[in-house]
């Protein structure tokens, strides 16, 4: 892409979903200030990583990409390079003393204050920003000229659960719901430049109120549903404890919802979650699944579990085994407990050793492919409507797209079919996608 003032800027996203909107915002505000994309960090004039501190590993991925970039800087000592996101938010103004040759640091509320903030970097001064509140939370300003055909757009930000293990509420701050109107126009405008899909993100979209009319998250999916040119809705993360009947009559209701679900669950055992401060127990979680279950039969449930927090035993990692196999997850993040900056699970007694957790995370993720291949294969002979979202990555003269169930799908079909609406019959389940035959090209 040609650069109105000749600067590229590169930006690497580690993390989450949100994330990711995050630095698709970046682009917008850059974009604004005439930086295009460049190919490679090595080839920008602004390097941004946008970081995530979640887990453990993707902080050290953070030192070891910004090491990688020492020679560069060297070389091209007017390139500048910024660390921003949770990382940033948490670390601060050490970031800036660890990495000599760091430019800039910017948390996750400094976005909107890029502009200054990289224009103090490129006079020569190290700048740190880690000021937590983003104020209003601005409409976002992306590039509109070839947004594909799905996009994620934030609906709020922070958390205000403090779950024990969590560093998302100290390094993003308190819930902050940005207004409803100004989502749909969002979404509006994103539909106009051709997107048929939108993904609404928020650390805990149940808890969304809308800071102008009161709305709360059921009436935000059907105005969102109400854009004419959009497609498909999709929605995460919902927090099991705020989990409502309305949000459940919204996804069961509204058509252009699609059939799925992530529903984080951390643990199968009523100890452990009360340890982790989750506010739900282990009945109450396979109560909501049964009741969604019944009201939206075709649902994907997708679910996160944690192994090893602090003092699980064999019998409460055993409860959660169990529990994905009573809930029948689609689709399961899991993940072995690290101790995160500022959380309270760090004081905790019983820490598990690291070769045990990595024991138990193999024996969950096995039985979760066995989940995910059972209920895939009983998929076969069912009609699905797919969004085609292009040829598949392997496999000639194969399409790939999504179900409503968010289930991906290969099918044989040519390339003019992609950003269609098609009807598949599947034929073949696997652990992580289907293979289908396409019955209406039209
Ligand atoms: S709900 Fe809990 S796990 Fe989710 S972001 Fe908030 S504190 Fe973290």
């Amino acid at each position: 892409m040609e650069s109105p003032s000749g600067k590229l800027v590169h930006i690497t996203t580690f993390g989450c979903q949100m994330n990711e909107y995050d630095s698709a915002r970046m682009l917008g505000i850059l974009s604004e200030l005439g930086y295009a994309p460049a190919e490679s960090p090595e080839t920008a004039d602004l390097v941004l990583l946008n970081t995530c501190s979640v887990r453990e590993k993707a902080q050290h991925k953070v030192y070891s990409f910004v090491g990688a970039l020492r020679e560069v800087k060297r070389q091209r000592p007017g390139m500048i390079i910024g660390v921003g996101g949770c990382v940033a938010q948490q670390e601060g103004r050490q970031l800036l003393k660890d990495i000599p040759y760091l430019d800039l640091v910017f948390g996750t509320g400094a976005l909107e204050r890029l502009p200054e903030l990289i224009a103090e970097a490129a006079s020569g001064r190290r700048v740190a920003c880690t000021d937590l509140d983003p104020g209003p939370l601005a409409p976002r300003r992306v590039a509109l000229a070839n947004p594909g055909l799905k996009a994620m757009v934030t609906v709020m930000q922070g958390c205000d659960n403090f779950c024990a293990y969590c560093v998302v509420p100290h390094v993003r701050g308190r819930e902050k719901s940005r207004a409803a109107a100004q989502v749909v126009e969002e979404v509006a405008a994103l539909a106009k430049a051709g997107v048929r899909e939108v993904t609404l993100l928020g650390q805990n979209v149940n808890s969304y109120r809308d800071p102008e009319g009161g709305a709360d998250f059921a009436d935000l999916l059907e105005m969102v549903a109400g854009v004419p040119e959009l497609w498909r809705v999709r929605f995460t993360t919902s927090h099991p404890k705020d989990l409502s009947p309305r949000l459940i009559e919204a996804l069961a209701g509204i058509d252009k919802v699609m059939d799925q679900l992530h529903l984080p669950a951390q643990s199968g055992s009523d100890r452990i979650l009360k340890a982790m401060r989750r506010g739900y127990t282990r009945a109450r979680y396979l109560a909501l699944v049964k009741d969604l279950r019944r009201r939206a039969p075709d649902l994907a449930l997708g679910g996160d579990i944690i192994v090893g927090f602090p003092g699980e035993t064999e019998a409460d990692f055993q409860a959660s085994l169990e529990l994905i196999e009573a809930a029948g997850y689609d689709f399961l993040f899991s993940f072995k407990y690290s101790d995160r900056p500022f959380t309270k699970a760090i004081d905790l007694p019983g820490k598990i050793a690291e070769a045990e957790k990595s024991r138990r995370l193999a024996r969950l993720q096995d039985r979760q492919r066995e989940i995910s291949l059972a209920l895939h294969r009983a998929q076969v002979g069912k009609l699905e409507e797919v969004l085609v979202e292009g040829p598949a990555k392997r496999g000639t003269g194969l399409m790939t797209g999504r179900t409503r169930a968010n289930r991906a799908v290969n099918f044989p079909g040519p390339p003019e079919l992609a950003g269609r609406l098609v009807m598949v019959r599947v034929e073949q389940g696997l652990v992580n996608s289907l293979r289908g035959k396409l019955v209406d090209p039209a």
